[in-house]
């Protein structure tokens, strides 16, 4: 395990040479004050006491409702959503509740770095599987070749962190009968669900009801409402296997935040909260996209999340690592190294950048991105 997560490090390191910091993934821009009203207002109307250990019901009862609407999946609020203190967190939970020791678990790399801590966590092994360069599509031959009989689950990551590709409907299709045949479990990472561009659709575990029956789909509000220091975000599985879930949760958090489940109740129940989080986004990745032009760097696609991978064959030959130290330290921005998301530390030909910025931001880091 690395010992100190890339985004502490880029986003201290931004701190300390007073560089713009594209790296970690959170936004500058301000949150919705209705939503911040409605927490607030919460809090002064006395929900200040413990909520029940799988949420505040009314939440999962509004959640129940835009998973009907979205993925036309019917789940039931009692006993099939629980509402975790973040993605992270439901992510690393799911795993603990099936793994034992010895289990296999499979992962593509380039992948969030909390999946692979979480799997040795549980005395388990991750199975390392590399997307496909140069535009990290899905490897299903070496994914159908890694699966054996100690393999357990896999991981998905869609919108795709940090690449921004999405998952198509044939993936999906192809996973289901993955999962299904060889009797596996799916976690899925789907906390950019709502930041998915051009028209496309997001491809969520709840879309497809065999695959359901075998997954936790982890979601996150901080993702979702431009607030990632609220830690707050939830997880859908099965009945049964939320039991499991909910086994390892009472006894970790038990509950989470109440004021700020009652707000964001309320805030949900205009759809628009979170049917126009795509538009605005989608802006930002275009306005970026524009200004990059004027740069050296080569962006690749991005068809979703708050991210935009660019190489930089270009103006370096440095490994990736060094070139974004380089880049804080001498430029005055700071972005992600793409090898922080691998674990064979090698080298990767991209540097990840975060376009959910301000516009002021955004041209700032370009103006002196052009420079280099
Ligand atoms: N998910 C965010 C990213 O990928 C940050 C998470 C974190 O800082 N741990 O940048």
């Amino acid at each position: 395990m690395q010992g100190t997560t890339i985004f502490t490090t880029m986003s201290a390191l931004a701190q300390e040479h007073n560089a713009i910091n594209l790296g970690q993934g959170f936004p500058d821009f301000p949150m919705s004050p209705v939503l911040t009203e409605a927490v607030n207002h919460a809090m002064r109307s006395g929900y200040n006491q413990y909520a029940p250990m799988a949420g505040w019901l009314p939440l999962r009862e509004v959640l129940a409702e835009k998973i009907d609407y979205l993925y036309g999946q019917s789940v039931h609020p009692d006993t099939e959503i629980t509402i975790t203190p973040g993605g992270t967190y439901a992510i690393y939970t799911a795993l603990t509740s099936i793994l034992s020791p010895g289990d296999e678990v499979l992962v593509l790399e380039p992948a969030y770095d909390s999946y692979v801590p979480n799997i040795l966590a549980n005395h388990a092994k991750p199975v390392l599987i590399s997307l496909n360069q140069p535009h990290f599509s899905i490897p299903w031959e070496k994914i159908n070749a890694a699966v054996n009989s100690k393999t357990r689950a896999i991981i998905i990551n869609t919108p795709h962190n940090p690449s921004g590709t999405i998952w198509s409907a044939a993936d999906m299709q192809k996973l289901q009968q993955l999962v299904v045949t060889n009797k596996l479990y799916v976690i899925s990472d789907e906390v950019y669900e709502h930041l998915v561009y051009d028209g496309e659709t997001h491809q969520s575990v709840l879309r497809y009801p065999d695959l359901f029956q075998r997954s936790f789909a982890c979601f996150s509000f901080g993702k979702t409402f431009h607030c990632t220091g609220w830690k707050i975000g939830y997880c859908v599985a099965p009945k049964e296997l939320m039991q499991g879930f909910r086994k390892i949760h009472q006894y970790n958090c038990f509950s989470v935040h109440t004021p700020s489940q009652v707000g964001i109740t309320e805030y949900l129940k205009d759809r628009s909260s979170y049917l126009e989080l795509a538009s605005f986004l989608q802006e930002k990745r275009d306005y970026f996209i524009e200004l990059m032009r004027l740069t050296r760097f080569n962006l690749l696609p991005s068809k979703g999340s708050y991210f935009c991978c660019a190489g930089y064959e270009q103006i370096s030959e440095l490994p990736d690592l060094d070139f974004a130290l380089h880049l804080t330290r001498e430029h005055g921005v700071a972005t992600i190294p793409v090898s922080a998301f691998y674990q064979d530390a090698q080298p990767s030909p991209y540097i990840r950048f975060c376009f959910a910025k301000k516009k002021e931001t955004l041209e700032a880091a370009v103006e002196k991105l052009r420079k280099v």
